[in-house]
């Protein structure tokens, strides 16, 4: 389906409502399951707090090929959850039917199980939470002229009968658990569960951006969006403009893996040598597609929870992916931290095995690592593509709908306790997870030594030149203060690319270039700045195994405990092949006769000591790739040029040029901010000039 030249298939999510015409062809009559295929579906407890009922119903109704979907929730799900979708219905018989277990439309056979196309296909759902609530079903399809009404308390049928409906389905579950009292106490308090479902709602609503979706709490709308044409109109609608800011778009990205031919038997192996080929005879692919937005590296999150992951348009958690997130990620953030991603993972129905998991929120992948290394390597090329600007003073502002605000996911329940999750990914960056640096010269406020760099703010803005005088009713603002025209405003500068066209004009405290470009101010730390410009060098050379080495005059001899005895056997290949000579010299001790160029010999002991340490602590469990990097940092930052540093013009420029011309000038290999913008418009804003 994915194959080929395709073009309807390869446009970009969006306007395309892949669901709709999907569903609305399988969904034929519901029917019991036949044992031998109920006996193969994940079995386990649907129903476990409000939001899964939400889920659930949710999950129907985007089944039902519906384009509006209402929530309306009182007391955080447990008086009343309520559901009204303008789907496709349910004829009578189905109606009923559906509150038998194992009753779906959705599935036929074991075959089929193998590649489900709905988001439902388990047949349990209506029946658990019937039997755990009050629940009311309004429903007719448009193949009759009435509806029907059926109600249902803790699993018993009390009422049937014809009813006078609008097309669609409305099902009401009111009392969640009242005849569970065990259940009814693991709640949590009404504003939990109501985060749990607001934030369920939302991630759906992102799946749909061509779908109507409305969520109340009693009085109270937390999110309503209308059909829009692109994603990104969607997050727009959600977050805001402001959070559409901090994130890179993926646009479309596609990956093609060929299968294995099947192995055949070699007489008809020579019977199929001897066929006219035909144009069936293209090797067996498979297309994985990849979209949605992830933020940039200095948006930094304590958990997981901003994390959302739709496979085929389903929300699932997955451990493969978010470690493929977290790699793409390697030396751009610090290891304890998480981004905010919103990916959209398509691929051929028989790639995933959905029938994992009771609730249906993990999945099997069958080729789980060509998945992973696509989606690792898709946010990477993408980071380095766009090269993300980070910007001033990040003002936290309230997302455009008041759901996004509500903390929780739905896999946020086991991380809750661990650490809360930020409200909105808004927030202002995470000050630096590492240690401090105690060898870095400690960051003072002295006095700058001779004729301080001074910043001349006396120059207009470059290459901004004032338009021709404005009409209307801008000329209102006409005074003494000069006018800036509004059109004359760059827009705003979201890439790292122009690092290299900067002018610098300065340091402050002798730690920060200050330069000026097309649009704005920006400030590089000039530390952190090198720090990625010689990581870069020196993995570049580790990897064509040239690393610029310096021979020291006299060998330095370094003392080991035992257990730094142990660690630096373990990784002295490695050592040596990052650019250092250094043998075992006697018992415990190790002869040093080269070293990285750039380090100064004074800190060499230090820097080894070092890495035996990051060798000690990250050696378990860490890749060899991991190791490597994390060595290759260590020699960056410790030959970097220091912060309380004076430079020249010229280092400065070299400096801005050199990290113009990295692949990842956002971060440091330990994640912290390189540079910072500061635009002409925040700049305008702040004079009260626009
Ligand atoms: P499943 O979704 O796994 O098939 P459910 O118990 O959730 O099982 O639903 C049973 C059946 O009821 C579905 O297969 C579908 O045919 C029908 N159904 C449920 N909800 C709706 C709805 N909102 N609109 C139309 N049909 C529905
Ligand atoms: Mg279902």
């Amino acid at each position: 389906m994915l194959r080929g030249g395709n073009h309807e298939a390869r446009q970009p999510r969006g306007k395309a409502a892949r669901h709709q015409p999907r569903y609305h062809n399988l969904l034929g009559r519901i029917r019991i399951l036949p044992d031998q295929v109920a006996n193969k579906i994940a079995a386990g407890e649907v129903v476990e707090r409000p939001a899964s009922v939400v889920k659930e119903l949710l999950e129907n109704s985007l089944d039902a090929g519906a384009t509006t979907v209402r929530v309306e929730v009182e007391s955080g799900g447990r008086r009343l959850i309520r559901i009204v979708d303008d789907g496709c219905g349910m004829l009578r018989d189905d109606a009923l039917l559906a509150f038998e277990r194992h009753a779906t439309s959705k599935l036929r056979d074991v075959k089929d199980l193998l590649s489900i196309a709905t988001l439902g296909f388990r047949g349990e759902a209506l029946p658990s939470i019937a039997s755990v609530s009050r629940l009311l079903l309004e429903t007719r399809s448009a193949e009759e002229t009435t509806g029907t009404r059926i109600e249902i308390a803790g699993g018993k049928m009390l009422r049937c009968e014809e009813a006078a409906l609008g097309g669609g389905t409305v099902i009401t579950v009111r009392d969640l658990f009242y005849n569970v009292p065990a259940r009814r106490k693991f709640l949590r308090t009404e504003p939990t569960e109501l985060a749990h479902i607001a934030s369920l709602v939302t991630h759906y609503s992102l799946a749909h951006p061509e779908k109507t979706f409305l969520l109340t709490s009693g009085p109270t709308e937390l999110l309503h969006v209308t059909p829009v044409g692109t994603m990104k109109e969607r997050v727009y609608q959600v977050f805001g403009s402001q959070v559409l800011d901090e994130l890179v778009e993926i646009g479309l990205r596609e990956r093609e893996m060929f299968l294995p031919p099947p192995s055949v038997p070699a007489s008809e192996a020579i019977a199929e040598y001897r066929r006219e080929p035909t144009a069936d005879d293209d090797p067996p692919t498979r297309l994985f597609r990849l979209s949605g937005f992830f933020s940039r590296p200095q948006v930094q999150k304590g958990n997981r929870n901003s994390i959302y992951i739709f496979v085929n348009g389903r929300l699932i958690r997955d451990r493969l992916l978010l470690h493929a997130i977290s790699s793409a990620y390697h030396n751009l953030m610090p290891a304890s931290s998480y981004p905010f991603a919103l990916l959209f993972l398509e691929c051929d129905a028989e790639e995933v095995d959905v029938n994992v998991h009771p609730s249906k929120t993990e999945v099997r992948f069958r080729h789980g690592s060509f998945i992973h290394d696509f989606v690792r390597d898709t946010l990477r090329e993408r980071l380095m593509e766009s090269r993300p600007a980070n910007v001033f003073s990040p003002r936290t502002v309230e997302p455009a709908q008041p759901a996004a605000r509500l903390p929780f996911s739905e896999f946020s329940q086991m991380l809750e306790e661990v650490a809360p999750s930020a409200p909105s990914i808004v927030e202002p960056p995470a000050q630096p997870a590492a240690p401090a640096d105690p060898d870095l010269p400690a960051f003072t406020l002295r006095p700058t030594a001779g004729p301080a760099p001074r910043l001349d703010f006396s120059a207009p803005p470059l290459e901004i030149t004032p338009g021709p005088p404005p009409s209307g009713k801008l000329s209102r603002r006409l005074d003494a203060h000069g006018e800036f025209p509004p059109d004359a405003i760059p827009a705003p500068e979201m890439s790292l690319s122009v690092l290299s066209e900067l002018r610098p004009l300065g340091q402050i405290h002798e730690s920060f270039i200050v330069a000026v470009g097309r649009d704005g101010l920006w400030i590089v730390d000039q530390h952190v700045a090198h720090e990625r410009i010689l990581f870069e060098q020196v993995m570049k050379q580790r990897a064509a195994g040239r690393v610029e080495m310096q021979r020291l005059l006299m060998p330095l001899i370094l003392q080991l405990t035992p257990e730094q005895q142990i660690d630096y056997a373990r990784i002295a290949d490695e050592l040596n092949a990052s650019g250092f000579e250094t043998e075992p010299f006697g018992n415990r001790t190790i002869a040093v006769k080269a070293a990285p160029a750039h380090l100064s010999a004074a800190e060499l002991d230090k820097i080894l000591y070092e890495i035996l340490e990051i060798a000690e602590t990250e050696l378990r469990g860490a890749s060899l790739d991991e190791l490597r990097r994390n060595i290759c940092a260590s020699i960056a930052c410790r030959a970097a040029i220091k912060i309380n540093m004076r430079l020249d013009t010229a280092k400065m420029e070299w400096l801005l040029r050199a990290l113009a011309a990295t692949d990842c000038p956002m971060s440091c290999p330990h994640g912290r901010p390189i540079a910072m913008h500061y635009s002409t418009r925040d700049i305008l804003k702040g004079f009260h000039r626009i």
